[in-house]
């Protein structure tokens, strides 16, 4: 680990690899699924988890590991584990602790993607899903729990929605409750928002966004904040010997870092979704730069938003970067610094106009994809929430002539200018 009292900005850096003496400045690539050991009796300890090591790359890997105590000294967690992409992150993290019979309760406001996780094929794992409002009262919330309720899901900032979750609103209720609030952190990432602060249990993050930054790796991460009590009688699995682990308690042999143990040596083992080290290496190199580019996207981000907003062909802006969001305030209080680069409009016409528009972009790309380098835009109803009735799309705040628009890091005078130009062809 890093200097604890290091800021952020440098944990970026310098957090997860420590290089001693003579050793390679730059984290190594290390391209082996598997290491060396002179006895058996040693490669045993290593399976029982009384000694630190690897064993095979499945489980975990010298490249990745470092990444992966960065990002967990970034969201402040004790742990985190990186899979081969923000599905599977949410996929396992879910997975770690529900069984067929067991419920969840997710905020509407969520990532297309995972709606269709939650309400497609965890409801054909028999795990059931109730989907609530993000502005849902306490009592709305509470009424929604029930016995075998074993998580409370949201997003800090929903894709593409962009409605801000009332982080301490939700970890209360999960902490009433007995179960663990788990936040995607996607959006925001931790330069912005880090929600253990405001009482998250679990983060989730999709890496392929800002933190690689550059479109070039998928990836995922689970991070455990260390500060749930897996003891409560909730969570059998996690405090009862699991005999597919040799009889191991996680609870007691691993302590607060029960979670995420498990989710490494059972899940890990058993689903494969790992992250290679070539990936890891490159979404290393995105951290690195992580507190400068979102920095940017968001300055560049408000900077839009505010010239959209003027902008008499534009018939609204969504960011709650923005002092007309209704967000504004929510926002002010969790990301004091700046919320994300991604920003939402309707272009006055509808799904038509907002088409035309697109097309006509030049330096603004159409691509599926956010959060990274490049200016892009997206027409969800057309494509990531195609999945969606017209009912699912206003639940997950996304309307038919809702455009998407993730700011790049390019001087915003340029994209501005491109905006410019291709509303001129809105007729
Ligand atoms: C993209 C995204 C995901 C899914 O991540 P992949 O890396 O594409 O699998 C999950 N949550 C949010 C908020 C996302 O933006």
């Amino acid at each position: 680990m890093s200097n604890p009292n290091y800021h952020i900005n440098t944990k970026c850096i310098q957090g997860g690899y420590q290089p001693e003496n003579g050793q390679p400045r730059v984290l190594p690539i290390y391209q082996s699924t598997t290491y060396k050991y002179d006895s058996s009796e040693h490669v045993g300890r290593l399976f029982d988890l009384v000694e630190d090591g690897f064993f095979y790359s499945r489980i975990a890997n010298p490249t990745v590991d470092a990444v992966e105590r960065k990002i967990a000294e970034l969201e402040g967690g004790i742990g985190a584990l990186c899979t081969s992409s923000g599905q599977a992150a949410v996929l396992l993290a879910i997975l770690n602790i529900c069984n067929a019979g067991d419920h969840i309760i997710s905020s509407a406001a969520i990532y297309g993607g995972t709606t269709n996780l939650f309400t497609v094929t965890l409801k054909k794992l028999g795990i059931e899903v109730t989907m609530i409002s993000p502005e849902s009262s306490e009592d709305e919330i509470q009424a929604a729990f029930q016995d075998n309720t074993k998580c409370l899901y949201a997003e800090t900032i929903a894709n593409p929605a962009l409605i801000v979750a009332d982080l301490e609103k939700f970890a209360k209720l999960a902490k009433k409750n007995g179960v663990p609030f788990m936040v995607d952190n996607t959006f925001p990432t931790p330069i912005n928002c880090r929600p253990i602060e405001f009482g998250a249990n679990i983060v989730v993050h999709s890496t392929s966004k800002y933190m690689d930054g550059h479109a070039v790796a998928l990836g995922g991460v689970i991070v455990d904040g260390g500060n749930f009590d897996w003891n409560n009688g909730k969570f059998p699995e996690l405090s009862t010997p699991d005999e597919s682990y040799h009889g191991m308690i996680y609870t007691e042999s691993c302590g607060n870092k029960a979670y995420i143990v498990k989710a490494r040596v059972q899940l890990m083992r058993d689903f494969g979704s790992t992250p290679s080290p070539n990936n890891a290496f490159l979404l290393n190199l995105g951290l690195e730069t992580l507190h400068l580019r979102v920095e940017r996207h968001c300055s560049n981000a408000l900077k839009v938003a505010e010239w959209l907003e003027k902008n008499e062909k534009i018939a609204w802006v969504n960011y709650p970067g923005l002092m007309s969001s209704k967000y504004y305030e929510r926002a002010k209080k969790y990301m004091p610094n700046g919320t994300c680069g991604v920003i939402s409009f309707g272009v006055k016409g509808g799904r038509d106009a907002a088409v035309k528009f697109m097309d006509s972009l030049k330096l603004a790309a159409i691509v599926v994809h956010v959060a990274d380098a490049r200016t892009s835009v997206l027409h969800p109803a057309s494509t990531t929430h195609r999945q969606l009735n017209d009912e699912q799309l206003v639940e997950a705040g996304v309307s038919p002539d809702l455009v998407r628009m993730s700011i790049g890091i390019e001087d915003v005078n340029d994209i501005i200018s491109d905006l410019e130009q291709a509303l001129e062809e809105v007729k």
